[in-house]
């Protein structure tokens, strides 16, 4: 069957539109019939839209935004999707035959078709669109009762827990994180969640930290505070979090860690032209990255539905999706913008 959708389109820098497109549905027992619901621009959605590109992967014809969506059954051949079921969607399809895959590693896939990546050519689209054809194990489906505006947030939730579970065993550990932005303020929930004793947060915004207070920060400072009562014994925490990419704040956090502690690098920054290489090895540290999601997006689903997250008060402003542009401008002010999300019903 052949369905006409208004689609979310990055044509390049600063160059947005919302089209009409046609897509085909072919009724097999893999692929699934979605209507989009909700959206949430992402930093790498912001990005094209910024600089017509992300790192060295450019915009070269247009290309449906989005990965952070949930939607509605249209029409599936799984028993457990029948129409108007809601669902989170993952937007990761790794090709499954690889030989990360195949380790179970599955965020390491050789061929990873993630939505909304202009990677290879053509680009992955998008689903910022009114109905998609996914992938039926892409879709997870929720209860009917839970708010929208919590459910979108199943991705970026994702990458938390991730980077949460890169940290080790958290439980009664003393956690430090540098920088609050929604990433960073997600992994401060995931990381209580999963056990930790004291979580620290620091940036260079006022507002982001007042949000982290929000999320379930212990205490919070500012990036020019005093850090003299963390410098002590070599550092005070057993694991932190560099969420920034900043390179000041990559020197932080092997300042602050303690001796043969672990910092999980989440923030993705250009190069550190002084990497303090020293005290990694005089410390023993163990830096470790951390990369989107496996199963945890199953985690981030389970955790929304039973309330163990809240992310509501990250969400700064809703839009239409036909005011794309406008949505994409506010969610570029990051002084006083966390999470845009955009409504397709
Ligand atoms: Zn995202
Ligand atoms: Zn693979």
């Amino acid at each position: 069957m052949e369905l006409e959708t208004l689609s979310c389109v990055v044509q390049g820098k600063k160059e947005v539109n919302v089209v009409s497109q046609k897509i085909q549905f072919i009724d097999d027992s893999d692929t699934t019939l979605v209507q989009i619901t909700r959206g949430s621009i992402c930093g790498s959605d912001l990005h094209y839209y910024q600089h017509g590109k992300v790192g060295n992967f450019e915009i070269k014809h247009p290309m449906i935004l989005g990965h952070e969506v949930i939607g509605k059954i249209i029409k599936s051949n799984s028993p457990v999707l029948q129409p108007g079921q809601k669902v989170a969607i993952n937007p990761s399809k790794p090709c499954l035959i690889c030989k990360y895959c195949l380790n179970g590693d599955t965020n390491q896939c050789e061929q990873m078709r993630f939505f909304g990546s202009a990677m290879y050519h053509p680009h992955v689209d998008g689903a910022f669109t009114q109905f998609k054809v996914v992938d039926t194990n892409q879709c997870i489906p929720y209860s009917e009762s839970l708010d929208d505006d919590v459910m979108v947030f199943a991705e970026p939730l994702a990458v938390a827990i991730h980077a949460g579970k890169q940290g080790g065993d958290l439980f009664g550990k003393r956690v430090f994180i540098s920088g609050v932005g929604p990433i960073g303020c997600l992994i401060i929930a995931a990381v209580k969640a999963l056990g930790a004793k004291e979580i620290i947060c620091t940036d260079i915004s006022r507002r982001c930290l007042d949000l982290a207070q929000q999320m379930g920060a212990t205490k919070t400072l500012l990036a020019h505070d005093n850090f003299s009562d963390y410098l002590v014994h070599k550092g005070e925490f057993d694991v932190s979090f560099e969420v920034s990419g900043h390179p000041s704040s990559i020197e932080r956090c092997l300042e602050v860690t303690k001796a043969r502690g672990r910092i999980v690098q989440v923030g993705m920054g250009g190069n550190v032209p002084n990497f303090p290489i020293m005290t990694l090895i005089a410390k023993e540290i163990n830096l470790v990255g951390s990369f989107r999601f496996v199963e945890e997006f199953n985690t981030a689903v389970e955790w929304l539905s039973k309330k163990i997250v809240d992310p509501r008060p990250l969400l700064s402003a809703k839009f239409r999706f036909q005011e794309l542009k406008p949505a994409l401008e506010t969610a570029g002010n990051k002084h006083e913008i966390s999470k845009v999300q955009l409504v397709f019903e």
